[in-house]
Protein backbone atom coordinates (compact mmCIF):
# COMPACT_ATOMS: atom_id res chain seq x y z
CA UNK A 1 0.00 0.00 0.00
CA UNK A 2 1.34 3.72 -0.98
CA UNK A 3 1.93 5.94 1.94
CA UNK A 4 -0.67 8.63 0.71
CA UNK A 5 -4.16 8.09 -0.83
CA UNK A 6 -5.24 8.97 -4.13
CA UNK A 7 -8.08 10.90 -5.54
CA UNK A 8 -11.39 9.16 -6.05
CA UNK A 9 -10.96 10.20 -9.71
CA UNK A 10 -7.54 8.85 -9.99
CA UNK A 11 -7.80 5.51 -8.68
CA UNK A 12 -11.07 5.49 -10.91
CA UNK A 13 -9.07 6.26 -14.02
CA UNK A 14 -6.67 3.68 -12.89
CA UNK A 15 -9.15 0.85 -12.48
CA UNK A 16 -9.99 1.62 -16.26
CA UNK A 17 -6.81 1.24 -17.17
CA UNK A 18 -6.41 -2.53 -15.38
CA UNK A 19 -10.05 -3.57 -16.52
CA UNK A 20 -10.33 -2.57 -20.01
CA UNK A 21 -8.84 -6.10 -20.44
CA UNK A 22 -11.61 -7.92 -19.40
CA UNK A 23 -14.56 -9.26 -20.77
CA UNK A 24 -18.21 -7.88 -21.14
CA UNK A 25 -21.61 -9.84 -21.35
CA UNK A 26 -22.70 -6.71 -23.07
CA UNK A 27 -20.48 -7.73 -26.51
CA UNK A 28 -22.31 -10.64 -26.82
CA UNK A 29 -18.96 -13.10 -27.17
CA UNK A 30 -19.11 -14.80 -24.18
CA UNK A 31 -21.08 -18.09 -25.05
CA UNK A 32 -19.01 -20.45 -22.62
CA UNK A 33 -19.98 -18.90 -19.60
CA UNK A 34 -22.57 -20.35 -16.84
CA UNK A 35 -22.88 -17.01 -15.11
CA UNK A 36 -24.43 -13.51 -17.03
CA UNK A 37 -25.00 -9.97 -16.83
CA UNK A 38 -26.66 -9.61 -13.52
CA UNK A 39 -30.11 -8.55 -14.16
CA UNK A 40 -30.00 -4.35 -13.36
CA UNK A 41 -32.86 -4.28 -10.96
CA UNK A 42 -30.99 -7.14 -8.45
CA UNK A 43 -27.41 -4.96 -8.91
CA UNK A 44 -28.59 -1.82 -7.67
CA UNK A 45 -30.36 -3.20 -4.76
CA UNK A 46 -27.43 -5.07 -3.87
CA UNK A 47 -25.29 -2.06 -3.97
CA UNK A 48 -27.54 -0.23 -1.61
CA UNK A 49 -27.10 -2.93 0.75
CA UNK A 50 -23.62 -3.96 1.00
CA UNK A 51 -23.40 -3.35 4.99
CA UNK A 52 -25.98 -6.20 5.56
CA UNK A 53 -23.80 -9.49 7.06
CA UNK A 54 -25.78 -12.95 7.70
CA UNK A 55 -22.89 -13.66 9.68
CA UNK A 56 -24.35 -11.89 12.66
CA UNK A 57 -28.76 -12.93 11.91
CA UNK A 58 -29.23 -10.90 15.05
CA UNK A 59 -28.19 -7.27 13.61
CA UNK A 60 -29.78 -8.10 10.22
CA UNK A 61 -33.22 -10.07 11.29
CA UNK A 62 -34.84 -8.40 8.58
CA UNK A 63 -32.00 -10.07 6.14
CA UNK A 64 -32.25 -13.35 7.51
CA UNK A 65 -36.28 -13.50 7.23
CA UNK A 66 -35.28 -12.40 3.82
CA UNK A 67 -32.96 -15.87 3.44
CA UNK A 68 -35.53 -18.05 4.85
CA UNK A 69 -38.10 -16.79 1.68
CA UNK A 70 -35.49 -17.06 -1.06
CA UNK A 71 -35.32 -20.55 0.00
CA UNK A 72 -38.47 -21.19 0.32
CA UNK A 73 -38.88 -19.75 -2.91
CA UNK A 74 -36.47 -22.26 -4.15
CA UNK A 75 -38.14 -25.07 -2.33
CA UNK A 76 -41.39 -23.88 -4.31
CA UNK A 77 -39.59 -24.17 -7.04
CA UNK A 78 -38.49 -27.86 -6.78
CA UNK A 79 -41.84 -29.36 -5.23
CA UNK A 80 -41.10 -29.00 -1.51
CA UNK A 81 -41.43 -25.47 -0.04
CA UNK A 82 -40.71 -26.87 3.73
CA UNK A 83 -36.81 -26.95 2.56
CA UNK A 84 -34.38 -25.62 5.36
CA UNK A 85 -31.40 -24.37 3.35
CA UNK A 86 -28.79 -21.30 3.02
CA UNK A 87 -27.89 -18.35 0.00
CA UNK A 88 -24.12 -19.41 0.09
CA UNK A 89 -20.88 -18.65 -2.08
CA UNK A 90 -22.23 -20.53 -4.81
CA UNK A 91 -22.42 -24.53 -6.15
CA UNK A 92 -19.18 -25.05 -4.95
CA UNK A 93 -20.20 -24.49 -1.06
CA UNK A 94 -23.55 -25.73 -1.38
CA UNK A 95 -22.19 -29.24 -3.02
CA UNK A 96 -19.58 -29.23 -0.01
CA UNK A 97 -22.53 -28.70 2.48
CA UNK A 98 -24.36 -31.23 1.24
CA UNK A 99 -21.45 -33.85 1.14
CA UNK A 100 -20.65 -32.70 4.56
CA UNK A 101 -24.37 -33.40 6.09
CA UNK A 102 -24.26 -36.71 4.82
CA UNK A 103 -20.82 -37.80 6.34
CA UNK A 104 -22.01 -36.31 9.49
CA UNK A 105 -25.19 -38.32 9.36
CA UNK A 106 -23.63 -41.84 8.94
CA UNK A 107 -20.87 -40.65 11.64
CA UNK A 108 -23.93 -40.37 14.40
CA UNK A 109 -25.55 -43.56 13.30
CA UNK A 110 -21.88 -44.74 13.62
CA UNK A 111 -21.35 -45.73 10.29
CA UNK A 112 -17.94 -44.74 9.33
CA UNK A 113 -16.93 -46.97 7.07
CA UNK A 114 -18.96 -45.25 4.53
CA UNK A 115 -16.65 -43.01 3.09
CA UNK A 116 -17.46 -43.10 -0.61
CA UNK A 117 -19.77 -40.49 -3.11
CA UNK A 118 -20.94 -41.79 -6.31
CA UNK A 119 -21.50 -39.73 -9.18
CA UNK A 120 -21.15 -39.89 -13.39
CA UNK A 121 -17.88 -38.84 -15.45
CA UNK A 122 -19.30 -35.39 -16.26
CA UNK A 123 -19.86 -34.00 -11.99
CA UNK A 124 -18.42 -31.10 -11.19
CA UNK A 125 -14.93 -30.67 -10.03
CA UNK A 126 -16.31 -29.15 -6.95
CA UNK A 127 -17.32 -32.59 -6.12
CA UNK A 128 -13.52 -33.48 -5.35
CA UNK A 129 -13.13 -30.53 -3.84
CA UNK A 130 -15.66 -31.65 -1.32
CA UNK A 131 -14.51 -35.47 -1.23
CA UNK A 132 -10.64 -34.14 -0.49
CA UNK A 133 -11.89 -31.64 2.06
CA UNK A 134 -14.67 -34.06 3.90
CA UNK A 135 -11.59 -37.00 3.99
CA UNK A 136 -14.25 -39.29 1.46
CA UNK A 137 -13.30 -41.08 -1.76
CA UNK A 138 -15.40 -39.67 -4.74
CA UNK A 139 -16.31 -42.79 -7.45
CA UNK A 140 -17.10 -42.08 -11.00
CA UNK A 141 -19.12 -44.03 -12.66
CA UNK A 142 -19.90 -44.32 -16.68
CA UNK A 143 -22.36 -42.60 -18.24
CA UNK A 144 -24.58 -44.05 -20.56
CA UNK A 145 -25.03 -42.92 -24.56
CA UNK A 146 -26.51 -39.76 -23.34
CA UNK A 147 -24.05 -39.09 -21.28
CA UNK A 148 -26.52 -39.64 -18.12
CA UNK A 149 -25.21 -41.58 -14.97
CA UNK A 150 -25.49 -45.21 -15.82
CA UNK A 151 -27.60 -46.90 -12.75
CA UNK A 152 -26.36 -50.19 -14.35
CA UNK A 153 -22.78 -48.93 -13.63
CA UNK A 154 -24.50 -47.58 -9.78
CA UNK A 155 -25.46 -51.29 -8.82
CA UNK A 156 -22.41 -52.41 -9.66
CA UNK A 157 -20.51 -49.48 -7.49
CA UNK A 158 -22.81 -49.81 -4.40
CA UNK A 159 -21.33 -51.16 -1.35
CA UNK A 160 -21.40 -50.81 2.48
CA UNK A 161 -18.22 -48.16 2.18
CA UNK A 162 -21.00 -46.06 -0.09
CA UNK A 163 -21.91 -42.76 2.18
CA UNK A 164 -24.03 -40.67 -0.83
CA UNK A 165 -25.01 -40.43 -4.42
CA UNK A 166 -24.97 -37.66 -6.23
CA UNK A 167 -27.07 -36.92 -9.65
CA UNK A 168 -26.33 -33.91 -11.68
CA UNK A 169 -29.03 -32.08 -13.18
CA UNK A 170 -27.48 -29.86 -16.44
CA UNK A 171 -23.64 -31.38 -16.38
CA UNK A 172 -21.16 -28.50 -16.53
CA UNK A 173 -19.79 -30.37 -19.96
CA UNK A 174 -23.42 -30.94 -21.67
CA UNK A 175 -26.19 -29.91 -19.66
CA UNK A 176 -27.10 -33.02 -19.32
CA UNK A 177 -29.85 -34.58 -16.41
CA UNK A 178 -29.09 -37.48 -14.48
CA UNK A 179 -32.29 -40.47 -14.24
CA UNK A 180 -32.53 -39.41 -10.67
CA UNK A 181 -35.64 -41.40 -10.68
CA UNK A 182 -33.83 -44.21 -11.39
CA UNK A 183 -31.26 -43.02 -8.59
CA UNK A 184 -33.28 -42.76 -5.69
CA UNK A 185 -35.32 -45.81 -5.99
CA UNK A 186 -31.56 -47.24 -5.35
CA UNK A 187 -30.66 -45.21 -2.73
CA UNK A 188 -33.96 -46.37 -1.22
CA UNK A 189 -32.96 -49.85 -0.77
CA UNK A 190 -29.66 -49.41 0.47
CA UNK A 191 -30.61 -46.34 2.99
CA UNK A 192 -28.17 -43.74 1.15
CA UNK A 193 -28.10 -40.07 1.06
CA UNK A 194 -28.87 -38.92 -2.45
CA UNK A 195 -27.97 -35.18 -3.61
CA UNK A 196 -28.86 -33.40 -6.76
CA UNK A 197 -26.55 -30.90 -7.93
CA UNK A 198 -28.91 -28.87 -9.96
CA UNK A 199 -26.67 -25.94 -9.69
CA UNK A 200 -27.23 -24.56 -13.53
CA UNK A 201 -30.42 -26.76 -14.26
CA UNK A 202 -32.48 -25.93 -11.24
CA UNK A 203 -33.16 -22.40 -12.48
CA UNK A 204 -34.06 -23.90 -16.13
CA UNK A 205 -36.14 -26.66 -16.00
CA UNK A 206 -38.72 -25.36 -13.75
CA UNK A 207 -39.47 -22.78 -16.68
CA UNK A 208 -39.09 -25.41 -19.22
CA UNK A 209 -41.64 -27.97 -17.99
CA UNK A 210 -43.77 -24.77 -18.21
CA UNK A 211 -43.11 -24.17 -21.69
CA UNK A 212 -44.24 -27.56 -22.27
CA UNK A 213 -40.68 -29.37 -22.41
CA UNK A 214 -40.54 -33.10 -21.65
CA UNK A 215 -38.01 -32.56 -18.50
CA UNK A 216 -37.00 -35.53 -16.71
CA UNK A 217 -38.41 -34.95 -12.79
CA UNK A 218 -34.90 -34.86 -10.12
CA UNK A 219 -36.02 -32.80 -7.57
CA UNK A 220 -38.10 -33.33 -3.99
CA UNK A 221 -40.96 -34.64 -6.11
CA UNK A 222 -38.85 -38.05 -5.94
CA UNK A 223 -38.44 -39.23 -2.13
CA UNK A 224 -34.98 -40.12 -1.93
CA UNK A 225 -33.39 -36.67 -2.93
CA UNK A 226 -32.26 -35.46 0.33
CA UNK A 227 -30.74 -32.32 -0.50
CA UNK A 228 -30.23 -29.96 -3.77
CA UNK A 229 -28.08 -27.48 -4.82
CA UNK A 230 -29.77 -24.68 -6.90
CA UNK A 231 -27.39 -21.40 -7.83
CA UNK A 232 -29.72 -18.05 -8.47
CA UNK A 233 -26.18 -16.69 -10.05
CA UNK A 234 -26.23 -18.60 -13.14
CA UNK A 235 -29.83 -18.70 -15.33
CA UNK A 236 -30.97 -16.58 -12.04
CA UNK A 237 -29.15 -13.70 -13.03
CA UNK A 238 -28.61 -12.78 -9.61
CA UNK A 239 -25.68 -10.76 -8.93
CA UNK A 240 -22.56 -12.90 -7.25
CA UNK A 241 -22.69 -14.53 -5.12
CA UNK A 242 -25.86 -16.37 -4.79
CA UNK A 243 -25.87 -19.98 -4.64
CA UNK A 244 -28.85 -22.52 -3.42
CA UNK A 245 -28.58 -25.08 -0.98
CA UNK A 246 -31.50 -26.87 -0.02
CA UNK A 247 -32.37 -29.72 2.31
CA UNK A 248 -35.31 -31.56 2.33
CA UNK A 249 -35.45 -31.40 6.39
CA UNK A 250 -34.05 -29.93 9.71
CA UNK A 251 -32.16 -32.85 10.22
CA UNK A 252 -29.53 -32.80 7.36
CA UNK A 253 -29.22 -28.71 8.49
CA UNK A 254 -29.03 -29.95 11.93
CA UNK A 255 -25.84 -32.39 11.34
CA UNK A 256 -23.79 -29.47 10.26
CA UNK A 257 -25.24 -26.33 12.30
CA UNK A 258 -22.47 -23.91 14.64
CA UNK A 259 -23.54 -22.35 17.23
CA UNK A 260 -21.66 -18.42 17.12
CA UNK A 261 -21.22 -17.32 21.05
CA UNK A 262 -19.81 -13.78 20.45
CA UNK A 263 -22.10 -11.83 17.86
CA UNK A 264 -23.01 -8.41 18.32
CA UNK A 265 -26.59 -9.39 17.80
CA UNK A 266 -26.48 -12.36 20.09
CA UNK A 267 -25.44 -15.92 19.52
CA UNK A 268 -26.64 -17.40 16.14
CA UNK A 269 -26.62 -20.74 14.61
CA UNK A 270 -26.46 -21.53 11.37
CA UNK A 271 -25.04 -24.24 8.29
CA UNK A 272 -22.60 -22.26 6.37
CA UNK A 273 -19.08 -22.76 5.83
CA UNK A 274 -18.61 -19.07 6.43
CA UNK A 275 -19.27 -16.88 9.50
CA UNK A 276 -19.37 -13.48 7.70
CA UNK A 277 -21.93 -13.69 4.64
CA UNK A 278 -22.78 -11.10 2.01
CA UNK A 279 -26.50 -10.31 3.24
CA UNK A 280 -26.69 -7.66 -0.29
CA UNK A 281 -26.80 -11.26 -1.93
CA UNK A 282 -29.95 -12.44 -0.19
CA UNK A 283 -31.33 -8.89 -0.03
CA UNK A 284 -31.04 -8.66 -4.19
CA UNK A 285 -31.78 -12.62 -4.96
CA UNK A 286 -34.78 -12.09 -3.06
CA UNK A 287 -35.99 -8.48 -4.91
CA UNK A 288 -35.00 -10.19 -8.15
CA UNK A 289 -37.70 -13.27 -7.86
CA UNK A 290 -40.04 -10.35 -6.76
CA UNK A 291 -39.77 -8.95 -9.73
CA UNK A 292 -39.33 -11.62 -12.20
CA UNK A 293 -41.94 -13.69 -11.29
CA UNK A 294 -42.51 -17.24 -12.67
CA UNK A 295 -43.48 -15.56 -15.86
CA UNK A 296 -40.68 -13.16 -15.77
CA UNK A 297 -38.27 -16.28 -16.08
CA UNK A 298 -40.28 -18.59 -18.27
CA UNK A 299 -40.07 -15.89 -20.54
CA UNK A 300 -36.59 -15.48 -20.16
CA UNK A 301 -36.32 -19.32 -20.59
CA UNK A 302 -38.85 -19.03 -23.30
CA UNK A 303 -35.90 -16.84 -24.93
CA UNK A 304 -33.13 -18.79 -24.77
CA UNK A 305 -34.47 -22.05 -25.55
CA UNK A 306 -35.70 -20.22 -28.85
CA UNK A 307 -31.68 -19.18 -29.55
CA UNK A 308 -30.33 -22.81 -28.86
CA UNK A 309 -33.24 -23.94 -31.16
CA UNK A 310 -31.87 -21.32 -33.58
CA UNK A 311 -28.02 -23.19 -33.38
CA UNK A 312 -29.21 -26.21 -33.93
CA UNK A 313 -31.20 -25.06 -36.96
CA UNK A 314 -28.33 -23.36 -38.65
CA UNK A 315 -25.73 -26.48 -37.20
CA UNK A 316 -27.87 -28.70 -39.59
CA UNK A 317 -26.28 -26.88 -42.65
CA UNK A 318 -22.44 -27.43 -41.30
CA UNK A 319 -21.67 -30.98 -42.29
CA UNK A 320 -18.08 -30.97 -40.75
CA UNK A 321 -19.16 -30.91 -37.39
CA UNK A 322 -21.93 -32.96 -35.49
CA UNK A 323 -24.09 -32.76 -31.95
CA UNK A 324 -21.74 -34.83 -29.26
CA UNK A 325 -25.49 -35.55 -27.87
CA UNK A 326 -29.25 -33.97 -28.59
CA UNK A 327 -29.18 -30.77 -26.14
CA UNK A 328 -31.49 -31.48 -22.75
CA UNK A 329 -31.35 -27.48 -22.24
CA UNK A 330 -29.31 -24.47 -23.09
CA UNK A 331 -25.70 -25.92 -23.26
CA UNK A 332 -24.55 -27.32 -26.22
CA UNK A 333 -21.61 -29.61 -27.48
CA UNK A 334 -20.34 -29.58 -30.85
CA UNK A 335 -17.13 -30.95 -32.13
CA UNK A 336 -16.25 -31.35 -35.60
CA UNK A 337 -17.17 -34.61 -37.19
CA UNK A 338 -13.65 -36.33 -37.42
CA UNK A 339 -13.89 -36.26 -33.43
CA UNK A 340 -10.01 -35.71 -33.29
CA UNK A 341 -8.67 -33.71 -30.23
CA UNK A 342 -6.72 -32.08 -31.88
CA UNK A 343 -9.29 -30.69 -34.44
CA UNK A 344 -11.34 -30.05 -30.99
CA UNK A 345 -8.73 -27.65 -30.36
CA UNK A 346 -8.21 -25.93 -33.50
CA UNK A 347 -11.84 -25.11 -33.61
CA UNK A 348 -11.59 -23.87 -29.85
CA UNK A 349 -8.46 -21.55 -31.10
CA UNK A 350 -9.92 -20.28 -34.12
CA UNK A 351 -13.01 -19.31 -32.57
CA UNK A 352 -11.28 -17.20 -29.89
CA UNK A 353 -8.77 -15.54 -32.97
CA UNK A 354 -12.63 -14.49 -33.39
CA UNK A 355 -12.96 -13.32 -30.33
CA UNK A 356 -15.59 -15.69 -28.78
CA UNK A 357 -14.92 -16.75 -25.68
CA UNK A 358 -16.00 -21.02 -25.38
CA UNK A 359 -15.54 -23.38 -23.74
CA UNK A 360 -13.14 -26.15 -24.63
CA UNK A 361 -13.15 -29.84 -23.06
CA UNK A 362 -10.94 -32.64 -24.79
CA UNK A 363 -14.24 -34.02 -26.65
CA UNK A 364 -16.32 -31.17 -27.89
CA UNK A 365 -16.66 -27.19 -27.31
CA UNK A 366 -19.27 -26.17 -25.27
CA UNK A 367 -21.78 -23.40 -26.23
CA UNK A 368 -24.21 -22.07 -23.22
CA UNK A 369 -26.91 -19.78 -24.38
CA UNK A 370 -27.45 -17.11 -21.37
CA UNK A 371 -29.75 -14.41 -21.47
CA UNK A 372 -26.81 -11.71 -22.27
CA UNK A 373 -27.11 -13.17 -25.63
CA UNK A 374 -29.47 -12.37 -28.60
CA UNK A 375 -30.56 -13.82 -31.67
CA UNK A 376 -28.12 -11.88 -33.22
CA UNK A 377 -25.02 -12.93 -31.59
CA UNK A 378 -25.66 -16.40 -32.81
CA UNK A 379 -26.63 -15.63 -35.95
CA UNK A 380 -22.70 -13.92 -36.06
CA UNK A 381 -21.60 -16.92 -34.13
CA UNK A 382 -23.10 -19.58 -36.74
CA UNK A 383 -21.08 -17.18 -39.84
CA UNK A 384 -18.38 -16.97 -37.97
CA UNK A 385 -18.54 -20.94 -37.97
CA UNK A 386 -19.74 -21.28 -41.61
CA UNK A 387 -16.31 -19.28 -42.53
CA UNK A 388 -13.95 -21.97 -40.80
CA UNK A 389 -15.34 -24.84 -42.78
CA UNK A 390 -12.46 -25.11 -45.09
CA UNK A 391 -9.80 -25.60 -42.50
CA UNK A 392 -11.89 -28.57 -41.85
CA UNK A 393 -12.01 -30.29 -44.95
CA UNK A 394 -15.57 -29.12 -45.92
N1 LIG B 1 -22.24 -27.66 -10.06
C1 LIG B 1 -22.32 -27.54 -11.39
C2 LIG B 1 -23.15 -28.52 -12.16
C3 LIG B 1 -21.65 -26.52 -12.04
O1 LIG B 1 -21.71 -26.44 -13.38
C4 LIG B 1 -20.88 -25.61 -11.28
C5 LIG B 1 -20.16 -24.51 -11.93
O2 LIG B 1 -20.18 -24.35 -13.10
C6 LIG B 1 -20.82 -25.78 -9.89
C7 LIG B 1 -21.52 -26.81 -9.31
C8 LIG B 1 -20.00 -24.86 -9.04
O3 LIG B 1 -20.64 -23.63 -8.90
P1 LIG B 1 -19.83 -22.32 -8.46
O4 LIG B 1 -18.93 -21.99 -9.60
O5 LIG B 1 -20.94 -21.33 -8.23
O6 LIG B 1 -19.10 -22.63 -7.21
Amino acid sequence: MDEEGLPCEDVLALLREYLRSDKTFASGKILGSMCTQPHRFASAVYASHLEKNLGDPGLFPGTAQLEREVVHMLGRLHSHPGVVGHIVSGGTEANILALWAARNLALEAGEKERNQVVVQKGGHVSLDKAANMLGLELVRVERNERYQFDTTALEEKISEHTLAVVGVAGTTDLGVIDPVQELSEVVAEHNIYLHVDAAFGGMVTPFMEDLGYDVPKYDFRLSGVCSMTVDPHKMGMAPIPSGGILFRGREYWDAIRTKVPYLGGGEAIYSTITCTRPGASVVATWALFKHMGRRGYRETVRRIMDMTKTFLDGLSDLDWLELVTHPMMNIVGVRPSTRRESDVQKLASLLRQRGWSISSFPTHIRIVFMPHLQEKHVQEFLDDLKSLSHFFGS
